[in-house]
């Protein structure tokens, strides 16, 4: 069988012939690939910065973001069948006894970093036509999310982030209501989003559907359809080409909300200097080797302080996550259906894989299929 993989040794990413994969422990299943997102992590991986084969391989199977269709399911697999849709998770937990997160379940919480994650540290991933996986990995998918459910992954960085803010909500004045509905829960308040890539704008619908006011801010200028889409969800863009973080403060007044996603540093200190009083600062982006810069630390530092604020990191996700990822995915197309049509770019076959992954993204999320016409 097919699958796309990097060569970190010769600095090669093409496509390989692979033997099919097989049941070997009775909770596993046997997923055949239907759709596999590309994302910045896959480009960090193919350019070499990131990654790591399993051990005793010189190559890794690229892709995480996937959704696949149950083949074959082993004898102690009772809660999934053949024909059912899942989405897998990306982490596995770390094999030390100690560490309590993973031992509960909970890997993306690690405390050792010994985990490994499909498609990007010491697993192969889901670039590929069939994969293995113990049941507990995997996310059911109801049948109707067949054509978008494949960002349920991506989403779910913003779906954990929200699940802590609306936790750190209910803690403080005015107090959130646990019971108040989904689409409630941010109403009255406003929400900045740094970038416009596909964690930007999937958290841009997670937020607006929230009932956040919700702003977006980064380079582009239009015309672009990343625009269209964060206007067509009600929600506002700024380019950060015409207006300042100061004047985006002014415009927006307490900016209860911001979230990250672009993961340059220089510009998550500058917004973190527009955050509103009792405000909740989320950061997404995982920043790579960057120039130093001066700043201001005891400024920071009294300006969180004195405005109750809370600043929080996010990584990969849990099986709740998951589960918020795909209902909202459900809401988002009730709501915006056009917009959802233009959501993934294209399927391509695997052949085409290094070419998207290495280029300039176009469209908002471009899916590898390997039944795709070549
Ligand atoms: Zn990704
Ligand atoms: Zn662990």
């Amino acid at each position: 069988m097919k699958a796309v993989a990097v060569f970190p040794g010769s600095r090669e990413v093409r496509v390989v012939e692979r033997d099919a994969p097989r049941i070997a422990q009775p909770d596993q299943v046997m997923l055949r690939m239907l759709d596999i997102g590309i994302c910045g992590t896959d480009k960090e991986i193919c350019s070499f910065e990131y990654g790591t084969p399993p051990p005793g391989d010189d190559h890794l199977v690229i892709g995480h973001e996937s959704l696949a269709e149950i083949v074959e399911a082993g004898p102690a697999a009772g809660r999934l069948r053949p024909g059912d849709l899942v989405v897998p998770s990306v982490r596995r937990p770390c094999p030390h006894p100690g560490c309590r997160a993973c031992r509960l379940g909970h890997q993306d919480y690690c405390y050792t970093g010994d985990f490994s994650e499909r498609g990007i540290k010491e697993a192969h991933g889901f670039m590929t036509e069939y994969v293995v996986e113990h049941e507990r990995y995997l996310n059911l998918v109801p049948p109707d999310l067949r054509d978008i459910a494949v960002l349920a992954e991506p989403l779910t960085i913003a779906e954990k982030a929200l699940e802590q803010i609306f936790w750190v909500m209910r803690q403080r004045p005015p107090w959130l209501d646990p019971e108040t509905p989904g689409e409630e829960r941010g109403r009255g308040l406003s929400a900045l989003v740094l970038g416009i890539g596909p964690v930007g704008l999937l958290g841009a619908m997670a937020l607006a559907s929230s009932g956040f006011t919700t702003y977006v801010y980064s380079r582009e200028l239009p015309p672009s359809p990343r625009i269209d889409l964060v206007e067509a969800i009600g929600a506002e863009y700024v380019s950060s080409q015409a207006v300042t973080f100061a004047d985006l403060a002014e415009k927006i007044g307490n900016i209860d909300l911001i979230y990250e996603a672009v993961g340059h540093s220089h510009f998550a200190l500058a917004a973190l200097r527009v955050l509103g009083t009792n405000g909740i600062f989320v950061l997404t982006g995982v920043p790579g080797l960057q120039a130093f810069v001066e700043a201001d630390p005891a400024r920071l530092m009294r300006e969180m302080v004195l405005k109750n604020q809370v600043l929080l990191g996010t990584v990969n996700a849990g099986p709740d996550a998951f589960a918020s990822a795909l209902a909202d995915l459900g809401e988002f197309r009730r709501r915006w259906p056009a917009v959802v049509r233009t959501l993934i770019a294209g399927r391509y076959p695997p052949e085409q894989a290094p070419d998207l992954i290495l280029g300039r993204p176009a469209g908002i999320k471009s899916v590898i299929a390997f039944d795709a016409p070549a």
